[in-house]
């Protein structure tokens, strides 16, 4: 299956995205990953970019666009996580179709009461090594802090504190919510209710995939 996963930051598409590549071999991309990798290692797109993520604004569409395009190519069964978010990328996502001959099967449009959503973000912690995503009420690690696959100690993302996920949540009302519409149109949307716990929001992924004749 080919998938696009849209949802505001936080609403849990990496959890779910995640959840897919475990069970079902579906390979994720997430470009949030794909960035904060540029970054940590310091490339000359990562000094660039650096200042953009951490304020909480969009990377530009062709530099996402092309990160995008190079894992689309390798793979036939994929999530992208976090892309497209803005009607550009949309239309780039469309010429990657064109040129890789890989057509994208349903976007998933996870949603949440935006009061759950900044509950997650800023309970959110992340493996700095597997990229393992837990929250520290709902999902927490078994030991205090702790990856369970490799014990790393678990980090905040800067862009997860508070101030900065108020920025993200404006910036995604405004770039990104208009694919809502713009998927609808194209009748490849499919709402998942994401709004209970890790357990139900599993079955409801589910139940929409199967429903699409996915699974
Ligand atoms: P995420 O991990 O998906 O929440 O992404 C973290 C940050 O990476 C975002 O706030 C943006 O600064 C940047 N980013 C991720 N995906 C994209 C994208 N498709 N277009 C532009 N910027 C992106």
């Amino acid at each position: 299956m080919k998938l696009v996963f849209l949802g505001a930051p936080g609403v849990g598409k990496g959890t779910a995205a995640r959840y897919l590549e475990e069970k079902y071999n579906v390979k994720q991309i997430s470009t949030g990953d794909l960035i904060r990798e540029e970054i940590a290692k310091q490339t000359t797109l990562g000094k660039e970019i650096e200042g953009i993520v951490k304020k909480g604004n969009l990377v530009s569409d062709e530099i996402v666009a092309k990160l995008v395009e190079g894992f689309v190519k390798k793979h036939n069964s994929f999530v992208l996580d976090g892309f497209p978010r803005t009607i550009k990328q949309a239309e780039l996502l469309e010429e990657i179709e064109k040129n890789t001959g890989k057509k994208i099967d349903a976007v998933l449009y996870f949603t949440a009461p935006e009061q759950t959503i900044i509950e997650r973000l800023t309970n959110r912690r992340v493996c700095p090594k597997c990229g393992r995503i837990y929250n520290l009420k709902t999902m927490p690690p078994k030991n205090d802090e702790l990856c369970d696959y490799d014990n790393e100690k678990l980090i905040q993302r800067p862009d997860d504190r508070e101030e900065v996920v108020k920025e993200r949540l404006r910036v995604y009302a405004k770039k990104t919510a208009p694919l809502v519409d713009y998927y609808k149109k194209k009748g490849l949307l499919i709402e998942v209710d994401f709004s209970g716990n890790v357990e139900e929001n599993y079955a409801e992924l589910e139940k929409a995939l199967k429903k699409a004749g996915l699974l």
